[in-house]
């Protein structure tokens, strides 16, 4: 149960509600989701191209921020899409 009292603005990164991962997209539904201590660019799949990256909020279903190490940002269908594959 979702007890985030924080604005839907807010990227919660120090919540201790919201469950926050950091996720790379390589395809259409290839989302690799990834603990915040890792880099985005440890993950890699082979021959694939990164489309985007960021963090996702799975209680807010809100992407945010952006990649440092792979130098891309969240795409606007992002959170649509991980809400459907991962029914949040
Ligand atoms: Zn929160």
């Amino acid at each position: 149960m979702n007890t985030c009292s924080k604005d839907p603005s807010e990227y919660c990164l120090d919540c201790k509600n919201c469950l926050i991962m950091k996720y790379v997209r390589f395809g259409v539904t290839d989302y690799i989701f990834l603990p915040l201590h890792v880099p985005h660019n440890y993950v890699s799949l082979k021959d694939n191209k990164q489309l985007s990256a960021g963090f996702y909020n799975f209680d807010k279903n809100k992407t945010f921020g952006h990649s440092e190490s792979l130098k891309l940002k969240p795409k606007k269908e992002d959170s649509e899409i991980i809400r459907i594959l991962f029914k949040v």
